[in-house]
């Protein structure tokens, strides 16, 4: 049987980021992805903005210790900047449903400013807060440049393998068994595994649950009225919509959710409809804009919606980074580091470390029959 310290299954951002860490802090790392290709699932579905404002106050302030680390990288990390910052804005009908302003990372747009930074939005919609420093990222670049550190920190990266069942010791797991039968023995076992998280619980007899939500993107054809240096455009309120340049023409979301099956995740034609309908209400100018493509991805979630970053409660030598939703990408680089602290065991003089553990969800503590 082959052995390593830490196996780590999944080879999206997630896996990568913890991978990345590890292998920095000396550790001996194996990571398993199923696909031939790292990150060929919602780490290269989404739409790639960095926003941190998330109505939560820690993972909002992991998002803002991530973004430092976007804007400004260790040096040699990345091939090219990881974030340009175009700007998010906030928007919404009525100022009570935007976060305030601090004047300094973010700065409240009404009316004529509002016009200004984002003209082709509709002029019913008046209030607006803006974050200069976030924006757009370069989410190819931030897997590879996982990926590419991880490997020259000695991590193994192995594609085309996936894990199939685990092994257990007790209330230990003590390695995985791969889809031809294979196994390898690990001290510590990680689960990165996307929208996979709740079929890999039930395979390790951890209790956590896992809800993976489809939603799909849009971006129009070539535009000559967009102008690429326009920020992200969220809106917040009922009506949820966002978009921003990409390629020419505008990357555009409904910001739809549905729960499927794992194996039925094909786009379905009908949400078209839903964002045309809010194109035209948001984005008058580009109701009638062609589609040049058109995709979904899962986005995956624990039962109260935030991150599960740390040890498993029922399953010891067992840990979790999944559950990200819709921020996994920006999330990356704080929430890889957290994992890395808690299979290390020096999580605990993070106080923000606390605020993710998978102990705290419901029916979390009791052992599986
Ligand atoms: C439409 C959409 C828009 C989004 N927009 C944004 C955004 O603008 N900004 C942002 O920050 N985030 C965004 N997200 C969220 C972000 O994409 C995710 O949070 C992030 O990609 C999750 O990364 P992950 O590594 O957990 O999952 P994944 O990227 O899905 O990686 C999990 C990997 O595990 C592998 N795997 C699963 N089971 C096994 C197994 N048994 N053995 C081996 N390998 C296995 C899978 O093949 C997969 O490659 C968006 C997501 C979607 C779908």
């Amino acid at each position: 049987m082959e052995s390593t310290e830490i196996l780590i299954v999944g080879g999206g951002v997630a896996g990568l980021a913890t991978a990345w860490h590890l292998a920095r802090e000396g550790a001996r790392v194996h990571l398993l992805e199923r696909e031939e290709l790292l990150g060929a699932h919602a780490s290269s579905q989404n739409a790639a903005i960095l926003r941190t404002e998330t109505g939560d106050s820690k993972t909002t302030e992991l998002m803002r210790r991530s973004a430092a680390f976007l804007a400004d990288p260790p040096h040699g990390f990345a091939a090219g900047a990881l974030l340009e910052p175009c700007g998010v804005v906030l928007v919404a009908r009525e100022r009570a449903k935007l976060p305030l302003a601090d004047g300094r990372t973010s700065i409240a747009l009404d009316g004529a400013a509002l016009r200004e930074r984002a003209p082709h939005l509709s002029p019913d919609i008046e209030y607006g807060v803006f974050y200069p420093r976030e924006g757009r990222l370069d989410v190819s670049e931030l897997v590879d440049s996982y990926a590419r550190g991880a490997r020259a920190a000695g991590a193994r990266l192995e594609t085309g393998r996936a894990v199939q069942s685990f092994v257990r010791e007790g209330r230990r797991v003590v390695g995985a068994i791969d889809a031809h039968g294979h196994g390898i023995r690990a001290e510590r076992i990680v689960l990165a595994p996307g929208g996979w998280a709740g079929n890999l619980a039930r395979a390790a007899g951890s209790r956590l649950e896992f809800t993976p939500r489809r939603r799909h993107l849009l971006v129009t054809a070539n535009d000559s009225g967009v102008d690429r240096t326009w920020p992200v455009v969220w809106r917040i309120d009922d009506d949820e919509f966002y978009c921003r340049p990409e390629s020419g023409g505008l990357l555009i979301c409904a910001c739809d959710e549905s729960v499927v099956e794992l194996n039925e995740l094909v786009a379905e034609p009908d949400v078209r409809l839903s964002i045309a309908a809010k194109t035209a209400r948001n984005l008058p100018a580009f109701a009638d804009a062609d589609a040049a493509s058109f995709w979904c991805g899962l986005r995956t979630f624990t039962e109260d919606g935030h991150f599960a970053i740390g040890p498993d409660a029922d399953v010891e030598s067992l840990y979790w980074i999944a559950g990200l939703g819709g921020h996994g990408m920006g999330a990356s680089p704080e929430a890889g580091r957290l994992a890395a602290l808690h299979v290390l065991g020096r999580a605990e003089t993070e106080t923000l470390a606390a605020a993710f553990l998978p102990a705290r969800l419901a029916g979390a503590g009791a052992t599986r029959s």
